[in-house]
């Protein structure tokens, strides 16, 4: 059951399609109030994990919940949109009239809240426009306005960028930010990293259906803080350096030595060679970014 911290919560959740492993024994907390981003590489098992946790999608093993699921899967639902599932909007109706008609017919909040919805997502001014005269950003405004429909707790926005020009990236991933103020939860699924760097407060990390890593992006950045060395011997840095529990991925870049540790204790590893009689010559600090940490873990840079 999800505790009253965590909106979502998996575990082992798994989904086989025929000898396909999409998603492999996921356990992941969502925390209430973020937008929390599922993040990898093409195939890696974003979607169908979304699809399970809309019950579009039966898992093959393990378990989630949803808010406190005692009521059930379905009354859960109630308090979740997404554009995962969102409608076939109808291109010669307008974007007003398709709110209007499948507002109807999902029953999810009211009419009333449309003109609202449409200025919310930035679509005031062009709601009485046809669908088909929509530039594909402001086709995606008009399935954010629907998944806003009834105002949701938690929204499932499945790569919600996706085939847009930056300028309409940009205007939409502000848009998601905003909608991820006020206690309500987003999950965001995406490949483009910078995004999930800019837009999320968490993330989870996906590989091939497996979690490779999860959490606060700030905390994830820190723990690959690095720091680079040069010293009087490289050779004898690298063996000195593997006898500390705090150091590692110890190598030599271009005759320095790179060292994956906390940034604050730089001083510590000067001291420590010191008494080895390696002298540091110069010494730096710096961070992996999320990219290149994505693509070590990963294999994949998701551009
Ligand atoms: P993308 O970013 O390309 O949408 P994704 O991370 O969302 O990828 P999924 O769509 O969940 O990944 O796919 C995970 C794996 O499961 C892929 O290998 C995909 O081919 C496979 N898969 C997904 N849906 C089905 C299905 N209905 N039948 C068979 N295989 C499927």
């Amino acid at each position: 059951m999800a505790s009253s911290g965590h909106v979502i919560e998996t575990t082992s959740l798994t989904k086989h399609y025929g000898g396909i492993v999409a998603v492999d024994g996921l356990s992941m907390s969502v925390p209430r109030g973020h937008v929390f981003g599922l993040l990898g590489p093409n195939g890696s098992g974003k979607t169908t994990t979304m699809s399970m946790l809309l019950g579009l999608v039966r898992p093959t093993a393990g378990s989630f919940s949803l808010f406190d699921s005692s009521d059930g899967l379905e009354a859960a639902l109630h308090r979740v949109g997404a554009i995962i599932e969102s409608p076939s909007f109808y291109p010669y109706l307008t974007g007003r009239q398709n709110l209007l008609y499948f507002q109807g017919i999902s029953g999810r909040g009211s009419s009333d809240e449309i003109d609202a919805l449409l200025e919310r997502v930035g679509l005031e001014g062009r709601g009485d426009h046809k669908f088909r005269t929509y530039s594909l950003g402001m086709k995606q405004r008009l399935g954010l306005a629907y998944a806003l429909l009834g105002d949701p707790e938690l929204l499932f926005l499945d790569e919600p960028t996706n085939g847009m020009d930056p300028a309409g990236m940009a205007e939409v991933r502000d848009l998601i930010r905003s909608l991820g103020t006020g206690g309500r939860t987003v999950l965001l699924s995406s490949h483009l990293l910078h995004e999930v760097e800019q837009v999320c407060d968490s993330v989870a990390i996906l590989s091939k259906g497996k979690l490779i890593a999860q959490g606060n992006v700030a905390d994830l950045l820190r723990s690959q803080d690095q720091i680079t060395l040069k010293t009087t011997d490289n050779d004898k840095a690298v063996e000195v350096l593997s006898a500390l529990d705090w150091v590692d991925d110890i190598k030599i870049e271009d005759g320095e030595v790179v060292v994956a540790a906390p940034s604050d204790r730089a001083s510590d590893l000067s001291t420590t060679l010191g008494r080895s009689e390696v002298f540091v010559t110069n010494i730096s600090t710096g961070q992996k970014s999320l990219e290149s940490y994505f693509l070590e873990v990963t294999g994949d840079d998701g551009e």
